[in-house]
């Protein structure tokens, strides 16, 4: 089995103004497409070559894992945005926002200093623990909650290519960035 690129939900030039099209390009076109060629390179001949994504995510190490979680990352990152998104999760999800951290306001501060102070590259993630609720986890390189048994509902890359086109050293202006490009439909299904 060999591995592909998803298609993007939406034109490259669709989160425009906030994330650039010329960021997309080398992202989605370069870094997230270069993860599925080493991947697809990197599994022959190893007990992971017949695996779904999922089970490499669980189960694999090393450059196996590094490759194989930055798929799964970047097609979860990528599929949570849409053109003129943003507002707030609506429902289950927006219920469980405000029982967990007391609020979409105080969510939204306490998922983006997260995103903000986490060291060097890697994800800030929403997940759900087995009981329901929710909390925000850092991960670094290309951790997966699912290691963790967590469930993602939302992640934020801050590997600086995710925004130095952009936004050069300014990570803080990308998060803010970030929140109104979120589709929240598509988020609230995950929870
Ligand atoms: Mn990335």
């Amino acid at each position: 089995m060999s591995f592909e690129l998803p298609k993007l939900p939406y034109a490259m030039n669709a989160l425009e103004p906030h994330i650039s099209s010329k960021t997309l390009e080398f992202h989605y076109g370069k870094h997230h497409q270069a993860y599925v060629n080493n991947l697809n390179n990197l599994v022959i001949g190893t007990k992971f070559e017949n695996s779904s994504l999922e089970t490499i995510v669980l189960e694999a190490d090393g450059a196996i894992f590094n490759n194989g979680a930055q798929i799964w990352n970047h097609t979860f990152y990528f599929s949570s945005f849409m053109p003129n998104g943003g507002r707030e999760p609506k429902g289950v999800l927006a219920e469980a926002i405000n029982k967990s951290f007391g609020s979409f306001a105080d969510f939204k501060d306490k998922f983006s200093k997260a995103s903000i102070t986490l060291f060097g590259s890697g994800w800030a993630w929403l997940v759900k623990k087995p009981d329901g609720a929710l909390d925000i986890v850092q991960e670094s390189n290309a951790g997966n909650p699912l290691r963790k048994s967590l469930t993602p509902i939302l992640t934020c890359d801050v590997w600086e290519h995710a925004y130095y086109l952009d936004y050069q050293n300014r990570r803080p202006d990308y998060i803010e960035s970030f929140w109104k490009i979120i589709d929240w439909n598509i988020v609230g299904k995950r929870y």
